[in-house]
């Protein structure tokens, strides 16, 4: 099944808002072992969305419109549709039922025009629209699928899930089962490990493996399709296994897993607690770790030592150390790390210093970082980075890096 996914509205073109509609989309398509080809966007104008439709009709058997099933005048995407396709518009009785039922239940008076979100395609399936109003809807003619989403992603996705998605896997006529399962990595860029697994996902089909990077993370889905839930959950471990012979030293986790998470879970299952001493990151490292759950268990505090005066007055840094070497620097790293788990009198003490940007600072360049590590129970290791990108995502990088050496050495614990 090849998919084109049709995002109507104008605040989109105008670049008012992104098209997320698509993107969550076309990771369901993914998902659901459908091929997505084209991303159309159309403006709230029905000759051109006509052409649209038309276009895609010539490369697609399934055309997933979202966006313009409102009761507004621009909202046309419904009687575009029926006017392509020759069918009549008629009121759904259940989704007028429902419409009456929020206007009564809000204390609103219905106008005529919220009628309009009561009409779909005649012998079309409903899709129910359980957080709005406009419901969608699914209708196939001379073998191209037609399935109309409402533009709010709270109303779209929930939709889609709940509904479209079983009634596509049902028109899809499978009885297979889709397992999938994300693989989490850190340290390692996109093209080396493809390049680390280029052979696998050049034979891939069954399972499928799609890559994603963002966030100086990768991540790879794998997707496998069988009969029973058990050998595609077999068929995945396999994969798995071969995956992470070669790239496993820079795996951390699974699905929703997040590097933070993962760190956390490691430090409470060893019982072991932690302190940081922020310069670069600016506290992002503790905030990131005490969002999670059960933070109290393992992270006893953390100092933001922006400035010199503070790394030297507070984390008693000496003044050999800033004058000689600078705060960014490999000896300054050490003292901070070790001297913040003195203060907090923890496990472990973690720093980071360095260069977020945008310009240099003590002639050192944008990126230049280095993250310490001081526990009880071995030496004190400092780590150096150069990293890129934004200020932003230096900062994020460098909280993450922390996390990925933090790992590591409780790993080998
Ligand atoms: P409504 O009943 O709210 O009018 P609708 O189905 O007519 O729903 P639109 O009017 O096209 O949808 O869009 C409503 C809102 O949904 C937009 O203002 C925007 O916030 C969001 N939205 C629409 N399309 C997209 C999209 N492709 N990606 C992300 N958000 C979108």
């Amino acid at each position: 099944m090849n998919a084109e996914i049709i995002a109507v509205g104008s605040e989109l073109l105008l670049g008012q808002i992104a098209n997320t509609n698509a993107q969550f989309l076309s990771k369901q398509m993914a998902d659901l072992g459908i091929n997505v080809y084209f991303h159309t966007v159309v403006g709230d104008n029905a000759l051109r969305l006509r052409r649209a439709i038309e276009i895609a009709q010539t490369r697609a058997n399934l055309i997933i419109f979202t966006g313009g099933l409102g009761p507004t005048k621009d909202d046309l995407t419904k009687e575009t549709i029926a006017d392509v396709l020759q069918r009549k518009l008629v009121i759904d009785e259940e989704a007028l039922q429902s419409i009456r039922a929020y206007f009564a239940r809000t204390k609103r008076t219905m106008t005529e025009n919220n009628v309009k979100q009561a009409l779909v395609l005649e012998e079309a399936e409903i899709l129910r629209n359980d957080y709005g109003m406009a419901p969608g809807m699914v209708l196939t003619i001379d073998e191209i699928t037609y399935m109309l989403l409402p533009g709010p992603p709270k109303e779209m996705e929930p939709m889609f899930l709940n509904y479209g998605r079983p009634l596509l896997i049902r028109k899809l006529g499978r009885h297979e089962r889709i397992e999938s399962r994300v693989l989490r990595f850190f340290g390692i860029g996109e093209s080396q490990l493809e390049t680390e697994i280029e052979d696998l996902i050049e034979r891939q089909t069954n399972p499928t493996i799609a890559p994603l990077a963002g966030d100086g993370e990768v991540t790879l889905r794998l997707t496998a399709k069988h009969h029973s839930a058990f050998e595609a959950e077999k068929m995945l471990d396999e994969i798995e296994k071969t995956i992470l012979e070669r790239v496993g030293d820079y795996f951390y986790g699974y699905n929703e897993d997040t590097i933070f998470s993962k760190t956390m879970e490691q430090l409470i299952s060893q019982n072991v607690t932690i302190a940081s001493a922020e310069s670069l990151t600016g506290g992002l490292f503790a905030q990131q770790l005490t969002s999670i759950p059960g933070a109290s268990q393992t992270v006893k505090g953390s100092v933001v030592c922006y400035t010199n005066e503070i790394k030297e007055r507070l984390l008693r840094v000496s003044k050999e150390i800033l004058d000689r070497d600078g705060a960014v620097s490999e000896s300054c790293a050490k003292a901070l790390a070790e001297n913040v788990r003195t203060l907090f009198q923890t496990d472990i003490g973690i720093s980071f210093t360095g260069v977020a940007g945008p310009s240099l600072q003590e002639g050192k360049p944008v990126g230049t970082v280095y993250i310490g590590i001081a526990a009880s129970s071995s030496p004190t290791e400092v780590f150096s980075l150069s990293l890129a990108g934004s200020r932003e995502a230096i900062r994020m990088r460098t909280a993450k890096y922390g996390c990925y050496y933090l790992l590591k050495r409780l790993e080998t614990k």
